[in-house]
């Protein structure tokens, strides 16, 4: 069944966040659901540009279309990543998303306002719902000072007023996190302080954190022992999910720890199996594998288990 991000965050909010999870194909989806009814828990599936690019939308859309119906008890959310202003309308036109994210965060802070707000009334006027960003994630080199590191993160005052203005559902801020596998250089962590004053600023709003892998090191060190060729990979303590979630974080994205047991499944698949030329052996061990990874990551953020309740609250 698919619902918005808004009847999800409800049930959630403060109390666990719902993972957001990017898929590209066939193996991705199946596992990802498989994981999701395995641990009893409520989703959201990503869709990136990329993603709709890969082969064709139409492509990724009759995917999650078949796996509602493969899958009759999966509750989640239809969510495009990181979209610009354009591929926000055609999401919001097409009749299939239920919720959309305009990034316009590399904007001064008024444009960022003006296009998001733009995108927030065409689909408020579909019942879409909208998820902007405001700050500057990003890859945190190790030559930053903390100070300018520290200038990247979302101001909590121009937060609240970014809300105000735009009238968005949820808030994606740089509290940091980074994108990509190569996170956290130093001994940065994600920066609690920021958080609680953007939650003081913004009660029962909520809140998102992209790039929030945490780039487990046995996964790089199985990838690199089966040629691979990681170096200096690492994420975010995911044991710090649930406080994030009680400071009004209700989706938290994972993308890249799916990327890496891909990589890690298939590199140490076809070591072991020099003979095999069969794409499916190889393919159901991906989504038994990612299964497992997706249900391990929902009990990180409390939302196994919250399935049924849920469901009763969809449902009223
Ligand atoms: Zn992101």
């Amino acid at each position: 069944m698919i619902v918005t991000t808004k009847e999800l965050f409800k049930a959630a909010y403060g109390k666990y966040a719902i993972g957001a999870y990017n898929i590209n194909n066939l193996e991705q989806t199946m596992g990802l659901f498989r994981g999701c009814i395995d641990s009893s828990a409520p989703f959201i599936i990503q869709i990136s540009k990329g993603a709709r690019s890969y082969t064709d939308k139409i492509m990724i859309e009759g995917l999650i279309r078949s796996a509602d119906q493969v899958f009759p008890d999966a509750i989640f959310a239809v969510h495009l990543d990181h979209g610009d202003e354009q591929t926000c309308y055609d999401c919001i036109n097409s009749g299939f998303y239920s919720s959309v994210m305009i990034d316009a965060s590399a904007e001064p802070f008024e444009k960022n306002v003006e296009i998001t707000k733009r995108v927030v009334d065409a689909a408020h006027a579909k019942g879409i719902v909208v998820e902007a960003e405001l700050g500057k994630l990003g890859g945190v080199e190790e030559h930053v000072s903390v100070n300018e590191a520290d200038a990247k993160l979302t101001d909590p005052d121009q937060a609240k007023k970014f809300v105000e203005l735009t009238g968005c559902d949820s808030l994606a801020c740089a509290i940091g996190t980074s994108h990509g596998a190569f996170k956290f250089s130093g001994t940065q962590g994600l920066h609690f302080d920021v958080l609680s004053a953007i939650q003081k600023n913004l009660p029962g709003f909520p809140l998102v954190m992209h790039g929030s892998s945490s780039v487990p090191q046995d996964e790089v060190a199985r990838i690199n022992a089966a040629g691979g060729n990681l170096k200096g990979a690492k994420g975010v303590d995911d044991t710090q999910f649930r406080r994030a979630a009680e400071l009004g974080v209700t989706k938290i994205n994972i993308d890249t720890d799916g990327r890496l047991v891909w990589t890690r499944v298939h590199r140490e698949y076809f070591i072991e199996h020099p003979e095999n030329f069969d794409l499916r052996p190889v393919g159901k061990v991906f989504m038994s594998e990612y299964a497992k990874f997706i249900a391990d990551k929902n009990a990180k953020l409390g939302s196994a288990g919250q399935l049924e309740a849920v469901r009763k609250l969809v449902s009223k």
